[in-house]
């Protein structure tokens, strides 16, 4: 039994897990074997129980192989005190999972191509994956804050550090995924300059001995920001740590020029895994039913893929979901002339009809 949490959270949330939950209830009727329990996050999670985080959710969530997450935040909660803010709820769900490995993939559809801000030839067929370690590094690192110097100027400051056994890890992680792809791997770091960086790097080489089939590359976070723009089909899965991930994984995004369209995965362990689309809860165009589904529709992909390993079922989904980008069907954020738009309802719809 695949038990599944399913959190819609706020904004467009509702609206687009409602459609990953119809693709979820085809595969059931189809005979696979889904339990979906629903729990309330974000502004959500404040307004039912007056926490981002209610612990029925949490509890939930620790009790469930996998979550689905829709979006949190709105503008009514923004004056909220920050431990009562949506995003709270986000960072508490990572971090009481202990989710440290986030894979974000940055694929480029044939019909989307020109939805890049990138030159066609460059970006049609990019399919890179990045790996971010997502529980380390500089925004953890104590000690950090502000104080006040012996010549009494005021400065800031933080920690950047890895341990071994969190570098290994997420290491592994980026290895086995490779293994399922083009088998190359490319760790980023800042290794001329940073000690953390060169202790990444002896680490990251270490593990790599023991995936003698993954051909694995080392480049520096500052190339590897240039050579994603100038040449991002040269990338299989790019392995990196929190803050340089934070950052490649936003611009690897924009290649594909549609935030609707990128689903992301946050994992531990164990392959427990976070599913949910890269965009937020876009309250500019809530409750209107023009939201793009498809991100979340493709992070259940994701979850049977690295959650179930039911890459069978992964790719039926992504494959739905390609056939209706070929029949020309569009929401208003991915239109083009020419094409048919349609509604977040009608998109699902449409997707599992093709399923
Ligand atoms: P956003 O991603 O919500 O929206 C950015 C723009 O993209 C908006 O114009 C929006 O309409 C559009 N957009 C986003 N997803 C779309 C979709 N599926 N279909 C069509 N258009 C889509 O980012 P924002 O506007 O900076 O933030 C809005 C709220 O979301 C804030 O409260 C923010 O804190 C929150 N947020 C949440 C998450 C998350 O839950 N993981 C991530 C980012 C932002």
């Amino acid at each position: 039994m695949m038990k599944i949490a399913v959190l819609p959270g706020d904004g467009i949330g509702t609206e687009i897990v409602a459609q990953a939950v119809k693709v979820m209830e085809a595969l059931r009727s189809d005979g696979l074997k889904i339990e979906l329990e629903y729990g309330h996050i974000g502004g959500a999670g404040y307004d039912a129980a007056g926490d981002p985080l209610p612990a029925a959710t949490e509890k939930l969530a620790q009790q469930s192989d996998a979550v689905l997450l829709g979006a949190v935040g709105g503008y009514q909660y923004d004056t909220l005190p920050r431990p009562m803010r949506p995003e709270q709820g986000l960072l508490r769900i990572r971090k009481g999972l202990n989710l440290f490995a986030n894979l974000r993939p940055a694929l480029v559809y044939p019909e989307l191509v020109d939805a890049s801000s990138l030159k066609p030839e460059l970006v049609s067929g990019l399919d890179i994956m990045i790996l971010r370690e997502l529980t380390g590094d500089i925004y953890f690192g104590q000690p950090r804050g502000i104080r006040t110097l012996e010549n009494g100027e005021r400065q800031g400051f933080d920690t950047m550090h890895y341990s071994e056994s969190e570098i290994r890890r997420v290491a592994h992680v980026g290895f086995r995924i490779a293994m399922k792809r083009e088998k190359r791997l490319c760790s980023v770091d800042k290794a001329n300059v940073l000690d953390t960086s060169m202790f990444w790097r002896e680490i990251v080489t270490e593990v790599g001995k023991e995936y003698s089939e993954v051909e694995l590359s080392h480049m520096y976070v500052d190339n590897a920001a240039m050579q994603l723009v100038r040449a991002p089909k040269q990338f299989d899965v790019i392995l990196t740590g929190n803050i340089f991930g934070d950052i490649l994984s936003d611009e690897a995004s924009m290649l594909t020029g549609s935030i609707g369209m990128l689903p992301s995965a946050s994992l531990d362990a164990n392959n427990k895994g976070l599913y949910e689309p890269c965009h937020g809860s876009a309250p500019d165009i809530a409750g209107q039913d023009i939201a793009n589904p498809l991100a979340t529709i493709l992070s259940v992909a994701m979850m049977m893929r690295h959650t179930f390993a039911r890459e069978e079922v992964a790719q039926r989904i992504e494959t739905a979901v390609r056939r209706v980008l070929q029949q020309g069907l569009r929401t208003g954020d991915i239109y083009q002339a020419g094409m048919q738009k349609v509604g977040c309802n009608a998109m699902g719809d449409a997707v599992v009809k093709s399923l």
